[in-house]
């Protein structure tokens, strides 16, 4: 994922992506895995001096200026700012910021728990949170706290020592704080700090009273006193888990059906895909995690990698990374290679809507009572993380904007925001955990300030689903025309093209809000 404005390269991205590729889909070929780590260890720290050579010549150039106006403002824009950002006394510094980000990613994964008799990942502890025995689900929580709190110094040093650094280089660069320089660093031209703020007040004004509302309901179908941090992902009625299909096969049938009954055009796409082989969904020995969507440059052609095993997330996941998919074909005439991708508060736009424009259609995988489960799930999970992603991020504008800050005054500033942001999620007993919850939010640790995307997108993504509710047709055709676009516009134009306000306000946030609840009103209504 390219984070901040970075010169790109068709022909080295292929490459890149080809070897990423292998290994992910490979794990268990060590061939494979050097060839990728050959490419990071000693391709990449060749290209990004020359990049930024390319870059300076570009910028000294004389006929810079007289390059056609709209159609290069972007890319001038972007390149402009790189050349100005580097401070060659900062090139150790940023080696030394990715070791320590090394050093954080190494302890969070070295960290494991006996667990019945039994040496389990945090990652695998997951897993027991979704049962339903409320007991297990709080032996399961109680050793991952433990466990994280044992290294809670740990983190800590590493995370001061990365502030410092990051301070540095702010100030080397000519910045009176770190957040300004990060502002610029991740080319946020359409929007200042004052408008994340605007985003943390609309969460806690429209979007707290639903997460309370919605608490509260599941407390009371769980027939709890107080809900628990243990309490919050598992189905609330004990229900088995959704079934969607059988195999990968019947995984791409119902999708496809979904696209074509979504647009004739993306479900081409979508077949294309197929056909081309651009698909690997099947969970299988030997496969790295997760699911991702890469994009193979020069062929102008996306793949997509996931680990199905039959699950609703699956469902999701499809159509999220199918939305990054159609994005990557719909650019594939643009000439100019930093135009064929977008800002990743736009990306994740294509993807995020490509989930709800999708699950209208969710009976091609389920019952209708099962189609409007998952329907309750998904919209509960958006309301969800709008609290946390607001947590995150003005946790950071603190962290930047208190050079010198202890350590007790920074955990003040985070409990203050789970007092804001965190519901009516009863920590008692806990307390030490919840000041310390933030340690497992890696986004904090190495990629400084990146992370109110989502929100910026979700936005976005729940603007053309409820255009979508008044004209189908056309909000796709604006989602499409959106798409085209690249990266060759600024932010607001691209989301004005798919047909949404760029705004991050409370203005924007409430009737969107008064829309999920509408909706999750029926899908109560609907269970039959
Ligand atoms: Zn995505």
């Amino acid at each position: 994922m390219p984070f901040g404005t970075q010169p790109r390269t068709a022909a080295l991205d292929e490459e890149s992506s080809k070897r990423y590729i292998a290994m992910t889909c490979h794990t268990d070929d060590p061939d494979a895995e050097r060839a990728y780590l050959h490419f990071v260890e000693k391709i990449e720290p060749q290209l990004k001096p020359r990049q930024f050579r390319l870059a300076q010549i570009y910028i000294a150039h004389p006929l810079r200026d007289q390059l056609p106006k709209p159609r290069f403002d972007v890319f001038d824009r972007d390149t402009k700012v790189q050349v100005e950002l580097f401070r060659p006394e900062n090139v150790p510094l940023e080696t030394e910021e990715a070791k320590l980000s090394q050093q954080y990613q190494k302890l969070s994964g070295s960290l494991t728990v006996q667990f019945r008799g039994e040496e389990k990942t945090l990652v695998q502890m997951g897993r027991y949170l979704e049962e339903p025995d409320r007991s297990l689900r709080h032996e399961a929580w109680q050793l991952v706290a433990e466990r994280r709190l044992q290294e809670a110094a740990h983190f800590e040093g590493i995370f001061d020592r990365l502030v410092k650094l990051r301070e540095q280089i702010a100030r080397n660069a000519g910045f009176a704080n770190y957040r300004d320089y990060a502002f610029r660093k991740l080319g946020r031209f359409d929007y200042i700090p004052a408008d994340c703020e605007q985003f943390h007040e609309a969460v806690e004004v429209e979007i707290m009273p639903v997460v309370r509302e919605l608490q509260a309901e599941r407390r009371r179908q769980l027939g709890v006193e107080t809900l628990r941090p243990w309490d919050l992902a598992m189905d609330p009625l004990n229900r088995p888990p959704l079934r969607p299909f059988d195999g990968v096969d019947q995984l791409a049938a119902c999708t496809q059906r979904i696209f074509l009954r979504l647009d004739p055009g993306l479900n081409t796409q979508f077949l294309l895909m197929q056909a081309l082989r651009l698909l690997d969904l099947a969970n299988r020995k030997g496969k790295a995690p997760g699911g991702y969507q890469s994009t193979l440059a020069e062929a102008r052609l996306p793949f997509i990698f996931m680990n199905a095993v039959g699950l609703q997330r699956d469902v999701e996941t499809i159509l999220h990374e199918s939305g990054h998919a159609f994005h990557a074909l719909a650019t594939r005439d643009e000439d100019l290679y930093a135009y064929r991708s977008a800002p990743l508060e736009f990306c994740e736009v294509a993807s995020m809507s490509m989930e709800l424009l999708g699950n209208e259609f969710l009976e091609e995988f389920y019952s209708r009572p099962d189609a409007d489960r998952a329907r309750r799930t998904h919209l509960e999970g958006i309301a969800g993380i709008f609290p946390w992603i607001a947590t995150v991020d003005a946790f950071q504008h603190w962290i930047y904007t208190q050079p010198g800050h202890a350590r007790a005054e920074r955990m003040a500033a985070w409990l203050e925001l789970m007092e804001r942001f965190g519901g009516e999620v009863d920590w008692s007993g806990y307390e030490a955990a919840q000041a310390n919850l933030w340690h497992r939010q890696l986004h904090i640790f190495i990629h400084a300030f990146y992370y109110i995307e989502y929100g910026i997108a979700q936005l976005g993504a729940l603007q053309i689903w409820s255009n979508s509710k008044h004209d189908k047709a056309k909000s796709l055709a604006d989602y499409k025309k959106a798409l085209e676009l690249g990266g060759s516009r600024r932010l607001p134009e691209l989301f004005a093209a798919a047909g949404c306000r760029f705004d991050l306000s409370r203005k924007t946030m409430a009737p969107l809000v008064t829309l999920v609840r509408k909706e999750l009103n029926k899908l109560n209504g609907g269970m039959e």
